[in-house]
């Protein structure tokens, strides 16, 4: 079966994503970025991702054809379906100039799926037992199409279809394992991500501007999403001095920026802040306006979190917040509802409603409209009742609403945070 390609270079691959849907911006791609993470888990680094439409077929066939030229792997997916705008199967087969040839035991394994789930075969289906001249096809534990692997001149190609679950399951289980065999040598290279919050971008990548030149085993990549800031450090090769440097090199950003860095590779400041909570035996409750429900909803996402969350309260008018949350409303007439009497107000009732250790209040103005010149749109008043005494930050948050409810919930979480570590 599988032979080891014995490849003295890395192997290019490519991945295209197959579907009109997706070049009309109705659907993002979830099948490239998915691939080229677990690629990048058997040591297989991706080089380029195309988005091509179904139809019409002379686009399709060219960039497959084109694909397949540049690359060593070639993973496409999407279009195998049965009906007429599924042409993947036929592009394939003319962008590498082979027959389609109809395989009986394949209409047959097509068959038994529909039987299994008793169903009738309607009899289009049946252009799916059809695979290019030498291909083998990919069992679809899910679904009814099964995927195409076939090797060309040296070089791979897989076709997986487009349903994200039938993609992943297949590429789990006969993918995977493949090309592991094919490309034995290919190893990943250790890595590592920090993840800060707190501080911009820029800062992050200055700060280690020296590190970045000294440190010539790795590579350094910053990604900055909703107030965080991802640093991803990448060694070169998976031999003993670049392991060496990426722990030295981890140690070092540590020291350089302690309490700023609030996890590790898929830590979350929600799984950070419940974990804090859990080993300290401390339990929160949240009075929330602007953020409607999003900080109690980032708590609840956590498994287990009952054990720490409380009582979550959306106190969105000011009557509510006046006659539910108890918060004075001489307050809210003499500040305002956006203001850090308010905020303070929110968290030490749900503090007290919900018999926490902590609680969290949150007020603001998300915008577009409601803004002035005093109170512009992205003014946020946080507070934090503890059983010492109440910490308060005001934030001024740029973007959109949907930008800065993320923001929020993230500061807070990381005011909470912070609050755990002392
Ligand atoms: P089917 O047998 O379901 O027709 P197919 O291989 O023909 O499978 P498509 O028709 O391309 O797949 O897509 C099936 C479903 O999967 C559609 O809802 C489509 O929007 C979705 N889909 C296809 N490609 C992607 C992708 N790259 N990312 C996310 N969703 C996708
Ligand atoms: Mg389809």
């Amino acid at each position: 079966m599988a032979v080891a390609l014995r490849q003295k270079r890395t192997p290019i691959v490519e991945l295209v994503s197959i579907g009109t849907e997706l070049v009309q911006g109705e659907r993002g791609d979830d099948n490239s970025p998915y691939l080229a993470k677990e690629l990048a888990g058997v040591g297989l680094v991706c080089h380029r991702f195309t988005v091509v439409a179904d139809l019409p077929l002379t686009p399709l066939v060219r960039a497959i054809r084109e694909a397949s030229q540049r690359s060593d792997l070639l993973i496409l997916s999407g279009g195998l379906g049965p009906t007429d705008d599924d042409l993947t199967r036929e592009a394939v087969a003319k962008a590498l100039g082979r027959k389609l040839l109809f395989s009986p035991s394949l209409l047959e394994g097509i068959r038994k799926n529909f039987r299994r789930r008793g169903v009738f075969m309607p009899s289009i289906n049946a252009r799916q037992a059809y695979l290019p001249k030498r291909a083998r096809a990919i069992p679809n534990p899910l679904g009814s199409a099964p995927g195409i692997l076939l090797e060309h001149r040296k070089k791979i190609l897989v076709v997986l279809p487009g349903v994200p679950k039938e993609l992943r399951a297949m590429f789990q289980q006969t993918v995977r394992p493949y090309l592991k065999k094919r490309f034995p040598r290919a190893t990943s290279l250790p890595s590592i991500r920090l993840r800060t919050t707190g501080l911009p971008e820029s800062h992050v990548n200055a700060r280690l501007e020296d590190l970045i030149q000294k440190e010539n085993q790795l590579t350094f990549g910053f990604y900055a999403h909703g107030g965080i800031v991802d640093i991803k450090l990448m060694a070169q090769s998976s031999g003993k001095e670049a392991k060496e440097s990426l722990r030295r090199t981890e140690r070092e950003i540590r020291r350089r920026f302690g309490p700023f860095i609030f996890g590790k590779e898929s830590d979350t400041l929600e799984s950070v802040v419940f974990s804090l909570l859990k080993k300290r035996k401390k339990t929160i409750s949240v009075g929330e306006s602007c953020t409607g429900g999003a900080l109690s909803t980032a708590f609840t996402r956590i498994p287990g979190s009952s054990d720490v969350f409380r009582m979550g309260v959306v106190a969105y008018g000011n009557d509510t917040k006046i006659s539910v949350v108890r918060v004075p409303e001489a307050l809210i007439r003499r500040h305002g509802a956006v203001s850090e009497p308010v905020a303070k107000s929110l968290a030490e009732q749900a503090r007290r409603a919900g018999k926490t250790d902590f609680g969290l209040g949150v007020t603001g103005i998300l915008g577009p409209a409601g803004g002035s010149r005093k109170k512009p749109v992205g003014l946020v008043h946080i507070a934090l009742a503890t059983p010492k005494k109440t910490h308060h930050q005001k934030c001024l948050f740029a973007g959109d609403r949907e930008t800065i409810r993320v923001r929020v919930v993230r500061a807070a979480l990381e005011m909470t945070r912070r609050a755990l570590l002392r």
